[in-house]
């Protein structure tokens, strides 16, 4: 129930830069290796960087889960 409260707070807080055309380029989009959601970089609130690599995660995972990706990335990554 709590997930499904936070992918609504998810989309409704990503609507609102979709009312400006500009906003609408989808260039610069990463996928959350929790989730698979786009995240954009830029408003990101959760990132880690892993074998020099940057991993943002999407406004719907939660410190739990991103605690789970970073106890056991390779789970989340060979998907
Ligand atoms: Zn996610």
């Amino acid at each position: 129930m709590r997930k499904l409260i936070a992918v609504f707070v998810f989309f409704a807080f990503t609507a609102l830069p979709l009312a400006s055309p500009a906003a609408q380029n989808k260039a610069g989009y990463v996928k959350c290796p929790i989730c698979g959601d786009r995240v954009n970089p830029k408003t990101a609130k959760n990132s880690w960087t892993y074998k020099g690599k940057k991993y943002y995660f999407a406004a719907c995972c939660t410190k739990k889960d991103i605690g789970n990706f970073k106890k056991n990335p390779q789970k989340y990554l060979k998907k």
